[in-house]
């Protein structure tokens, strides 16, 4: 019986299925499982647009079109948690699979915290992930650094910290450190985020630790994520095997790189913002801009209970508005920010909230020893260094 901590490579049955997708076609066919057997009544997924640049949500109730989902799409920075919210009730009376990056599982746990998501009807297939790059970056940093018209781009993605564009005539990379120097590469949140191997989902699924196979290397993290293993092996549609200790072991390696890296992104920007006085000066001089248009406030999955009406301490009427209104947004995230960068990405006047918020928030945390984005009641899976390999 598969269990919570048990790790395996996975890959669909169908050699089809797994010649169209990439990892072996796991995250796919486990869905398309859940969906068939009934597990959930829907999907919650991201597809391709018009163009890489394009991330669409879609939510799939037909398992014949699971195979129209996206594989990676980074240059897509949609965060699916506050869709939960925002139009699907919740999950209250639908029972949906999805598959997440640690942001949005993060972000579904705060909207749990505040009631607006029932977790019992989540299925969550976390997916591993190195970091996301703003559409617009994306094309800028195409263009600038690769010298390749934006729209000739076929496929792209993140491996081995190299950032490949596929074309028509060929594949093209640069290393992502050297972008990153020259402000290129992930979102800056991205670059500070150690949600890597999301655990808090039911499956943490990714291709780290994966030698020399097209295979996905799944991680049971509930007991609800080891049942849809363990149902989908039974019925034939995936075949699993241990994975190898020398891919466990760099499995691990990776993983505490990316912390590392993720570690001293913290330590740069955090003081480059510097502290105390000089902080709120640039944070009021950034905010001077704003236009008041609360999208930072409708994307938060922190202040999914706050309403525009809530912000009248902010001058109604007036653009910009008095910096009660910010000040009123900090304070209501206040520990809770996940560091999703949606509050920036998506900010018409390009002020930089998400780095404010997160700067503000791992203060608080780090003074109460807590993180946001989980669910301490949960029973956890040990550590990777602490957990013995699969027997
Ligand atoms: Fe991935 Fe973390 Fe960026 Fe979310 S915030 S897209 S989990 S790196
Ligand atoms: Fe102001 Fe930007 Fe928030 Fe809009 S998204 S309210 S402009 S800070
Ligand atoms: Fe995400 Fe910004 Fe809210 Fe933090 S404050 S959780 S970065 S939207």
């Amino acid at each position: 019986m598969c269990k919570p901590g048990d790790t395996f490579y996975v890959k669909a049955k169908d050699k089809e299925l797994r010649s169209r997708a990439e990892s072996g076609a796991a995250v796919s066919t486990l869905l398309k499982f859940a969906l068939e057997t009934g597990m959930v009544d829907a999907v919650l997924a991201v597809q391709k647009g018009a163009d890489i640049y394009d991330a669409r949500p879609v939510l799939i109730a037909n398992p014949a079109e699971i195979q129209e989902i996206s594989g990676s799409l980074h240059c897509g920075t949609l965060l699916l948690s506050r869709l939960f919210s925002s139009y699907l009730e919740g999950a209250e009376g639908l029972r949906i699979a999805a598959a997440l990056k640690g942001c949005d599982v993060m972000g579904l746990y705060e909207l749990a915290k505040r009631g607006d998501v029932k977790l019992d009807n989540i299925l969550m297939l976390g997916l591993n992930c190195g970091g996301s790059v703003s559409p617009e970056k994306a094309r800028e940093m195409i263009a600038e650094k690769f010298s390749i018209d934006p729209d000739s781009v076929k496929k792209e993605r993140i491996s081995k910290g190299k950032f490949i564009v596929e074309t028509a005539v060929g594949e093209f990379s640069l290393s992502m450190d050297e972008l990153e120097a020259e402000n290129y590469g992930r979102r800056s949140n991205c670059r500070r985020c150690k949600m890597k191997v999301p655990r808090q989902a039911d499956l943490a699924c990714g291709e780290w630790g994966v030698l020399g196979t097209k295979a996905t290397f799944v991680e049971a993290c509930s007991e609800k994520g080891a049942l849809l293993l363990e149902k989908a092996r039974a019925a034939g549609v995936i075949e699993t095997s241990l994975p190898a200790s020398k891919g466990l072991e760099i499995r691990e390696k990776i993983e505490k790189s990316m912390h590392r890296l993720a570690e001293s992104w913290r330590e740069k920007d955090f003081e480059a913002l510097g502290s105390g006085k000089s902080r709120m000066k640039q944070v009021i001089d950034e905010t001077s801009r704003c236009i008041k248009c609360y999208t930072c406030v409708d994307a938060c999955p922190a202040l999914s209970r706050i309403k525009p009406s809530d912000f009248s301490a902010g001058s109604p009427g007036k653009v910009p508005p008095a910096f009660a209104f910010h000040a009123l947004r900090y304070a209501l995230v206040a520990d809770s920010c996940i560091n999703c960068g949606q509050c920036e990405e998506l900010c018409p006047m390009d002020i930089p909230n998400s780095l404010f918020m997160h700067s503000f928030a791992v203060e608080l945390q780090e003074l109460y020893g807590y993180q946001a984005g989980q669910d301490l009641s949960l029973p956890k899976v040990a550590p990777l260094e602490n957990r013995s390999h699969n027997k």
